[in-house]
């Protein structure tokens, strides 16, 4: 970072300042994670410098000697990790992703069914607010007020009545695993398509300790950046018969030129994620989730769903007197660091919502283990029992610290 001290020392400093907040936070934001120092590097290289609009062998400018080649190994090494016939690399996002999956199969003001924003969808499945809900007839399913749980069978009378063109299963904050031949079964039925937006639990997948949803879905869609351990950028795949429409949806449909260093990056990471060592990170990331939701139940804390089969659980903090906003703004000072989530069938508002969300991914990259996990629900605990006294705050900030500075993150070895 020497060029950038010298040139910028504002952002140097900043991004300094970041290093420093990464190594010695417990992130704990269910998307986030930390990148090898690898994928770290392949994503500041000069592949930035280049252009490439359009696919290896039918580019639309010269000079593609080399990124063809790139594309090529980022797709195999997709195709093989998950099973998929065919995958599109270039999506700058998980959203776009989806906008493309859109335009690929759909005209304006045709039905979608996704999962409902405040229920744990995305906001591209649909929500008001986004173009998936204002350029379609966007319908939803929630889960079950009783359970937490989704309801298979109100989703099929939903999409008996609704008729989707698409319908989506995937989400960003529901706690279990989700019933793939199910879906399928109620697409089948109603002639809908299968999209499952796996963004959040991609690296589950990958790590074999989740079910696939390639088998059963038409067009799966994921961002890399989260449990997948990649750089922010995304993937559609899908079966062959949808390659081309896919294909044209991202290029020129939504986007121009990929990004061709995250192109590079991705590759990158998905040698990392085809590794034993990447499957014991994944297998890790859920008993970590499983120990801390076990320790947090037994302090009294209300987990919807009562538990977890993934990486992330959702608490619901009535029965504790603090709303989500709070509790997360005493934690951030305290060093942990998680989002203020809705709950399903909230009764506060989306911007101080009942409860708070919390993912394993990120801590498991650095070598937390279950052991950790415990000291971690403790300090959890002692945070929200008395969420004004900065005081202990602060020194819990400092015992948070202190863990960390055992377990090292990827990439940020160096900050003492
Ligand atoms: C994070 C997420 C996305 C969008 O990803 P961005 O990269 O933030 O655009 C899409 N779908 C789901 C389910 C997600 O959790």
């Amino acid at each position: 970072m020497e060029s950038v001290k010298d040139l910028d020392p504002d952002i140097y400093a900043l991004v300094k300042q970041e290093e420093r907040r990464q190594a010695e936070k417990i992130r704990m934001i269910a998307s986030e994670n930390y990148v090898s120092q690898a994928v770290l590097q392949t994503t500041g290289s000069v592949l930035t410098n280049k252009y490439s609009e359009g696919y290896a062998g039918k580019r639309y400018y010269e000079g593609q000697q080399i990124i063809d080649q790139v594309e090529l190994i980022a797709i195999q090494r997709a195709k093989d990790l998950f099973g998929a016939e065919h995958v599109n690399v270039q999506p700058y996002s998980g959203s776009p992703a989806n906008i493309a999956t859109y335009l690929a199969f759909l005209n304006p003001g045709d039905t979608i069914l996704g999962m409902a924003l405040p229920h744990g969808g995305h906001l591209t499945h649909g929500a008001h607010v986004s173009i998936s809900g204002r350029y379609f007839d966007a319908q939803s399913y929630e889960l079950d007020s009783a359970t937490g749980l989704l309801n298979y069978d109100s989703i099929r009378e939903k999409a008996l009545a609704v008729r989707p063109k698409i319908l989506i299963a995937g989400h960003s904050a529901y706690p279990r695993i989700l019933d793939f031949p199910r879906f399928r079964e109620i697409a089948d039925e109603v002639g809908a398509l299968l999209m499952v937006d796996m963004a959040h639990f991609a690296g589950l997948v990958a790590g074999g300790v989740h079910p696939s949803p390639i088998p059963y879905a038409d067009v799966v869609t994921t961002t890399t950046h989260k449990s997948l351990r990649g750089p922010r950028g995304a993937m559609i795949l899908c079966k062959e018969k949808y390659a081309q429409a896919i294909d044209k949806a991202v290029f020129p449909g939504v986007q121009g030129g990929p990004h061709d260093n995250t192109t590079a990056a991705i590759a990158v990471a998905l040698k990392e994620a085809n590794s034993d060592s990447f499957r014991q990170y994944a297998a890790q990331v859920v008993k970590n989730a499983k120990t801390l939701a076990n320790a947090l139940m037994a302090k009294g804390f209300t987990l919807i769903t009562n538990g977890t089969d993934n990486h992330l659980m959702l608490v619901d903090l009535t029965n504790k007197d603090i709303s989500g906003k709070k509790a997360a703004k005493a934690l951030d000072k305290a060093g942990i660091v998680i989002n203020y989530n809705a709950i399903p069938f909230d009764k506060r508002k989306p911007f101080d919502p009942s409860g708070i969300r919390m993912g394993t991914p990120a801590l498991t990259s650095r070598g937390f283990k279950e052991q950790e996990m415990l000291v971690v629900s403790d300090f959890i605990g002692e945070v929200i029992a008395d969420p004004e006294n900065e005081g202990h705050l602060l020194r819990i900030a400092k015992d948070v610290k202190a863990l960390c500075r055992n377990f090292p993150a990827p990439g940020l070895e160096h900050i003492q």
